[in-house]
């Protein structure tokens, strides 16, 4: 058997075979590119493609793909073999420097948000050479940005990318100021911690909710839920520990630092974490595990659901995005540090998150807006929709201390002067008790607990990013050029905090006296997507985006677009399919019983007997019964009307306002029916079954 060191990262095209592979100056120049964005000359790129495909060729590759992330929130790859026919009627296994670097997918079938309708139907793809290439399923995927012919960015990737450019930049004129000269790049890491469901295949496939829309749309609970907690680090049972090890394996191959496995709080719940990585391979990464839990989980004829909401009553699933900034030096900027040097700009930087989660609270929020995570912020385990940060008290304190010009700390006498003192150390426990903040210190990280477990981590670290980079510029501004830089920082740091310290707040978010404490601290709750894109074209958050070329306006204007036809398209499958289960499945099913029960109470009856519970059980169920049909027709007549409404604006409001009250009182109808009609009639596997039925 082989172990783990062997086959580590093997179908990988990473910096250790390309330095054993390529010729010096090759290497060098990917080297400089991976580490300091220089482009690569055509002819170094020829040489990297032919290296690259006689690798993948050895691996057993007949096929390559530019790997790409549509706004879709999946991946996309079109396949295109090696082979170059020859006049001899042979083939010779062919792939150039121009292949590598530049891709023309037809992807007029993508969402853009009207960007093409004006433009150019055809888009390019462009090689990401920092994000390593790799071998799934016999095809070399080559990592690469999605942009128009003009230029504008189709995908996910782009503005990440660009976002990560902006706080680089912005973050060295800082190190400049602390007199870091030897940093020259610096970058944002993350680490998704990654929730998801693990259920039986045959039932699955019962479904038609779970199919078309990878959630329940009705079931009533089991007696048994999470109440116990038992589930949560519990023992993992055979059939999950076989999935996780080939998981692994998977995973390991590709190079994915998958690290953390455990049973999460719901039944059927479970968690994977890898080690942290750069932002745009975190990202990259994040993408090839979803897909390949779905995979691995059909090996196991398991179905891995991913959906946010999967279980009405049962904890959903998020993404704990754990996220920093490091110097290529080795220093990460969120760490505390032990001289006062270090505590000085870990302190400027902590003030910078502070300030730029306060100040782009709304961005925040749309960045984790999803019809899917509607259904989890703000219920059970999920932090609430408000975005506030957690610092734990030590800090809290410090940063009182500084506000209020008074000493840190009852021993101290002394005001603690930033730049000449030392900070206490804030051990990791201390900081880390807080479950219910969105958006918390964890030690040496913020970790920002708002993501749906089904979404692209690339949205949320590129809000993240340029709402850092833009208070970094700011800050760089003011502190470039003082002479007295001690007493400046020292002003800074306290005016910013002053000024946003309306975020921080250590209690516990799921306390409904936080909602108005929130409100009237002026903090923002926009608890659905259609609530919070209605933010996204401010004037603030344009002036963000487009300064910092993260995004243009139009790219802007496409993502407003896409946002809500997305929204609007999702929930459209959701309450046609419904309807569909309501009438043909769940009302015949109990009608069927109910004629049951009608000649049971005739037979019962004329032998002499009292057909008490299958009389009373007749009635409940007629009058539940009616009650559901008129949901139906109800729900019906509203879906007519919502396919009369071309503007998606309009759209998303009509869903949220009407839709979904009128799906939610159908399912609480039929729910009930649910636990009113026998076993035997039910006519799909309930939620006792899905959740308790991988054993
Ligand atoms: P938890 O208590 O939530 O399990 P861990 O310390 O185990 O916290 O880390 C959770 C995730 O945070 C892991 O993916 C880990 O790699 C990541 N992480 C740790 N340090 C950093 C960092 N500096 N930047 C980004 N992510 C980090
Ligand atoms: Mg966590």
């Amino acid at each position: 058997m082989r172990t783990v060191e062997e086959y580590f990262g093997e179908n990988v095209f990473n910096e250790s075979v390309m330095k054993s592979r390529l010729p010096k100056e090759a290497y060098k120049a990917v080297k400089e590119a991976i580490d300091h964005g220089k482009r690569l000359t055509p002819e170094v790129a020829g040489v990297i493609a032919n290296e690259m495909k006689q690798w993948a060729i050895e691996k057993g590759a007949t096929h390559y793909t530019h790997w790409f992330q549509p706004l879709t929130g999946i991946t996309a790859e079109k396949h295109d073999s090696f082979i170059a026919p020859q006049d001899d009627g042979k083939v010779i296994m062919h792939f150039s420097g121009k292949e590598l670097i530049q891709g023309e997918p037809d992807a007029s079938s993508f969402p853009s948000g009207g960007i093409r309708a004006t433009f150019e139907a055809r888009g390019y793809t462009a090689w990401d050479p920092t994000s390593f290439a790799f071998i799934k399923d016999g095809v070399l995927c080559i990592p690469t940005a999605f942009c128009s012919y003009n230029g504008e960015a189709l995908d996910k990737k782009t503005p990440l990318l660009r976002s990560m450019e902006a706080i680089n930049k912005q973050a060295l004129r800082i190190m400049k100021i602390f007199g870091k000269d030897d940093v020259t790049s610096i970058r944002t890491t993350v680490g998704p911690e990654q929730e998801y469901f693990l259920i039986d295949k045959k039932m699955y496939d019962q479904r038609k909710d779970l199919i078309y829309t990878g959630r329940t749309l009705f079931g009533a609970l089991p007696p048994k839920g999470q109440q116990m907690e038992d589930h949560y680090f519990g023992v993992i049972k055979p059939r999950v520990q076989a999935f996780m090890k080939d998981l692994n394996e998977e995973l390991w191959k590709l190079g994915i630092l998958a690290t953390t496995e455990h049973n999460e709080v719901a039944p059927a719940q479970h968690e994977l974490a890898p080690i942290f990585t750069t932002t745009n391979i975190a990202a990259d990464h994040n993408q090839l595990t979803m897909e390949i839990m779905q995979k691995v989980a059909r090996k196991h004829d398991l179905v891995c659901l991913l959906h946010e909401k999967p279980f009405e009553g049962v904890n959903g699933s998020g993404k704990h995005n754990n996220w920093s900034i490091s110097t290529d030096t080795g220093i990460n900027l969120l760490d505390p540090g032990d001289t006062p040097r270090a505590n000085a700009s870990f302190l400027l930087f902590l003030t910078a998150v502070i300030s730029a989660v306060d100040t782009y609270q709304d961005l925040l929020r749309l960045s984790v807006a999803s019809a899917g995570n509607d259904h989890r912020l703000g219920a059970n385990e999920a932090p609430p929709a408000i975005i506030s940060i957690f610092l734990g008290s030590e800090l809290t304190e410090i940063l009182d201390s500084i506000v209020e010009d008074r000493p840190y700390g009852s021993k101290e006498k002394e005001i603690m002067k930033i730049g000449v003192h030392v900070l206490p150390r804030f051990p990791k426990d201390t900081t880390d008790r807080n479950r219910t903040s969105p958006f918390a210190f964890t030690g040496n990280k913020f970790e920002f607990r708002m993501l749906g477990s089904a979404a692209s981590i690339a949205l949320a670290n590129t809000v993240l990013n340029a709402a850092v980079a833009e208070v970094l510029s700011n800050f760089a501004d003011k502190l470039e050029g003082v002479s007295d830089f001690e007493s400046a920082l020292h002003d800074l740091i306290k005016s910013e905090i002053t000024a946003h310290q309306r975020v921080l707040f250590n209690g516990n978010g799921y306390d409904d006296s936080w909602v108005a404490e929130a409100e009237k601290r002026g903090l923002s709750n926009y608890k659905t997507l259609p609530d919070a894109v209605k933010h996204y074209l401010d004037p603030k958050n344009v002036e963000l985006f487009t300064k910092h070329n993260v995004y243009s306006e139009v790219e802007m204007k496409s993502r407003h677009e896409i946002f809500l036809e997305k929204y609007c398209k999702l929930l459209n499958i959701e309450y046609q399919t419904m309807s569909v289960m309501a009438k043909q499945d769940i009302l015949p099913a109990v009608s069927a019983y109910s004629a049951e029960l009608a000649s049971d109470i005739a037979a019962i009856e004329s032998a002499g007997g009292s057909a008490d519970f299958e009389k009373e059980t007749f009635a409940e169920i007629s009058a539940d019964m009616n009650a559901a049909n008129k949901s139906l027709k109800a729900l019906n007549k509203l879906i007519g009307e919502l396919d009369a409404i071309d503007d998606y604006e309009v759209l998303a409001d009509k869903i949220k306002d009407e839709m979904i009250p009128a799906m939610d009182a159908l399912r609480a109808n039929c729910d009930k029916l649910e636990l009113e009609t026998a076993a035997e009639y039910w006519p799909f596997p309930t939620y006792g079954e899905l959740l308790f039925g991988v054993r």
